[in-house]
């Protein structure tokens, strides 16, 4: 019965959301999904647990159905945050299974309860700050395997323009094959570090620090791991800035740019929202 009126509500729900979800809580598919809680007498975010994944595949299965839109598309545009990470099985709000499989250390000796605040947590210790960082970029980063919802924006896009706008910062569009000039990270990338005193707005490739501190494991990263810049001697820090939308530095001005030129250049032409 519920499988069924989410297939026949999933269309629906998803034209009228106009941006995948940022966040489960305020949006208009909890609404439509709270419905379906009290339908079912159980609690919203359980359901959200179990349907997720099915209902956000459930659109892009439509999408690929939708042969003629995606057909004549000049321009592919996808608009992904924490819903796409969803789809792919990562949940930063949530201690769930993959959780618990990849941070179970952390939540057990240090209370961590979530991806995000493992990430956000005020750490006291440096290493250990850079513990969870590692972690989180060996696991979802440097060890991520392309999803089927991944592989069918893939091969939506198959030869055409595509520009790709996120909130997600574990660089997984590079990861999978697309090409990280052509992504806006509004939130910054673990894929890159740079100066914490902000001697430079240059950006330095984070995969060979990452890969050391995964390679010696645990969940504090030996001090001499840690790297430092070598213009001015302050330590590095990852490339985040939940923010960065309004501290715009150059690699971000590019983005802009390049995302600025595509529209233009699509003007009058069919532009496909994912
Ligand atoms: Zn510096």
């Amino acid at each position: 019965m519920l499988d069924d009126t989410l297939r026949d509500a999933g269309e629906e729900v998803w034209l009228r959301v106009e941006q995948p979800i940022v966040g489960i809580h305020g949006s208009p598919l909890a609404e439509c999904l709270g419905l379906l809680a009290a339908e079912r007498r159980v609690c919203l975010e359980r359901l959200v647990d179990d349907l997720i994944k099915q209902l956000i595949l459930v659109h892009i299965v439509q999408m690929e159905r939708t042969k003629e839109v995606v057909r004549e598309a000049d321009l592919v545009l996808a608009d992904a945050s924490n819903g796409f990470d969803m789809a792919e099985g990562l949940n930063i709000f949530r201690p769930d299974r993959h959780f618990m499989e990849a941070y179970g250390d952390f939540a057990q000796e240090r209370g961590i309860s979530s991806v995000l605040e493992g990430l956000a947590r005020p750490w006291e210790d440096e290493q250990e700050r850079w513990g969870f960082l590692a972690r989180f970029a060996k696991t979802e980063w440097l060890g991520y395997e392309p999803s089927r919802a991944m592989q069918s924006l893939q091969k939506i896009i198959g030869t055409r323009p595509y520009f790709i706008l996120t909130c997600n910062i574990d660089g997984r569009f590079a990861r999978a094959g697309l090409d990280e000039k052509q992504a806006l990270e509004t939130e910054g990338t673990i894929q890159e570090l740079s100066c914490s005193a902000g001697c430079s707005e240059e950006r330095i490739d984070a995969e060979p620090v990452f890969a050391g501190m995964a390679k010696a494991g645990g969940m504090k990263v030996p001090e001499e791991l840690l790297s430092t810049c070598k213009r001015c001697g302050a330590p590095l820090v990852p490339a985040l800035d939940e923010r960065r939308v309004l501290h715009p530095d150059l690699a971000f001005k590019e983005r802009t740019a390049r995302f600025s030129e595509l529209l233009r250049e699509a003007k009058g032409k069919n532009v496909l929202v994912l």
